[in-house]
């Protein structure tokens, strides 16, 4: 999952881009208002936390632009400002939750598991496929109730397949949304970390579940029911 944190108050981005890091997810980040704007204009983002007292444009600003073209990207948004005028004005314009500042990162976590569980209609944090079974919340895979060491990006990538279930991810899908801008899109990266993660897999299911449709991309495809 990607996401873009708009944030001028350095030291609450860095931390905001560090804690979420570690939790797996891809973070593009910027402490200016016309940047956060091009940034989430130019990328497909799954979520974009978003400050409202921003140098040259406000967030509310940002927010409204970015409606007018996108109505899927998740947006949260952060504010010092406590007046209900300010957060409901906020929700109207097409913000999906907020936080008052100053707030606990757990909290943060968490609002975020729940916006980008709602976009893809999943009604807890585990995702189950034959005898693999991930868990979005402590971020690690298991078969047949036995751990599977996997690396971040490894995860990621198993995450957002299995999330789209039955549809073919193209690799630049799988780039948009696994890696932030720091990847240089003409490397073999995506390609490295999904053949070692089809390895891990493959072990322990006697199966590749993961597609490699030619051209195209991959996709994990439910089995047809048995009769
Ligand atoms: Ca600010």
């Amino acid at each position: 999952m990607r996401i873009l944190v708009v944030e001028d108050e350095i030291d609450l981005l860095e931390a905001i881009v560090e804690g979420l890091r570690i939790d797996g997810y891809a973070v593009d980040s910027s402490e200016d208002g016309d940047e956060g704007l091009e940034l989430a204009i130019v990328n497909d983002y799954d979520l974009i936390i978003l400050d409202l007292n921003l140098p040259n444009i406000d967030g509310l600003d940002i927010l409204k632009y970015i409606r007018q073209n996108d109505k899927l990207t998740k947006i949260l948004i952060l504010t010092a400002r406590s007046t209900i005028e300010d957060r409901v004005k906020g929700l109207d314009l097409g913000a999906n939750d907020y936080l008052v500042k100053p707030f606990h990162f757990d909290e943060l976590e968490a609002r975020i598991r729940c916006l980008l569980r709602m976009k893809y209609i999943q009604e807890d944090n585990e995702i189950e496929y034959k005898n693999l079974k991930i868990s979005i919340k402590s971020r690690k895979a298991s078969i047949n109730a036995e751990e599977i060491k996997l690396t971040k990006k490894e995860f990621s990538i198993l995450e957002y397949l299995m999330k789209n279930i039955n549809k073919t991810i193209s690799q630049e899908e799988l780039i948009e949304h696994v890696w932030d801008n720091s990847v240089d899109i003409f490397s073999n990266a995506v390609r490295v970390h999904i053949n070692s993660l089809r390895k891990k897999l493959k072990v322990k299911l006697d199966e590749d579940i993961i597609k490699n449709i030619v051209g195209v991309g991959y996709i994990i495809e439910m089995p047809m029911e048995e009769n």
